[in-house]
């Protein structure tokens, strides 16, 4: 099993999530969001910023989507309390008690656990179709496998590459420092 131990001898998983934002500062929400999964997850790579323009709704600002790998001793469940609760947080205005959410954060590799519960399904189900997850994944874990498709991260990405408008619009970060 691709277990680790941390420092404290807890078992670690390394983990991969994508991060998205279409409203208000969008970068400022990317980054209020993995700062805050320093939390629980001892982030070892995020990608840079790319840019998607939503298709399908028309009046729909485009997206910044971002890609970022750790490691966390959470268990798949209590993560996706942890990042739902992240979403919440960063997506709350000073002025709405709860604003409109301004970040989604979903999990798409848990080590290389295949589950399916009610509220959670890791892969994530639709992580292979789509370009604005796959693409800036790529860059942090192009040889990453699928543990449900037995393909790596970047031959799925250059699969679906060309369907969307999937652009890199700079780091999230302004020194590569700052990523650990
Ligand atoms: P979303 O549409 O991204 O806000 O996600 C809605 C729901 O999808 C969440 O509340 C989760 O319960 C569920 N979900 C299932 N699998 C996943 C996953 N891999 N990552 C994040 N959310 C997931």
């Amino acid at each position: 099993l691709p277990y680790k131990h941390d420092m404290d001898g807890a078992e670690s998983q390394v983990v991969y999530l994508s991060l998205g934002s279409n409203l208000g500062d969008r970068g400022e929400h990317l980054r209020r969001a993995v700062q805050a999964l320093r939390k629980e997850i001892r982030i070892n790579a995020v990608s840079r910023i790319y840019e998607t323009t939503a298709v399908g709704v028309v009046d729909q600002p485009a997206f910044l989507n971002i890609a970022v790998s750790g490691e966390t001793a959470l268990p798949p469940e209590e993560l996706l309390r942890f990042v739902k609760g992240i979403e919440h947080a960063v997506g709350r205005r000073p002025t709405f008690r709860w604003g409109p959410r301004v970040v989604d954060i979903d999990i798409l590799l848990y080590g290389d656990r295949c589950l399916e519960t009610e509220d959670l399904t890791v892969p994530h189900v639709e992580m292979a179709g789509r370009a604005f997850v796959l693409v800036p994944l790529a860059e942090i874990a192009p040889d990453v496998v699928h543990p449900g498709l037995g393909e790596p991260v970047a031959a799925l990405a250059a699969r679906v590459a060309g369907r969307e408008s999937v652009r890199a619009a700079g780091p999230l970060l302004d020194s590569p420092e700052q990523v650990r």
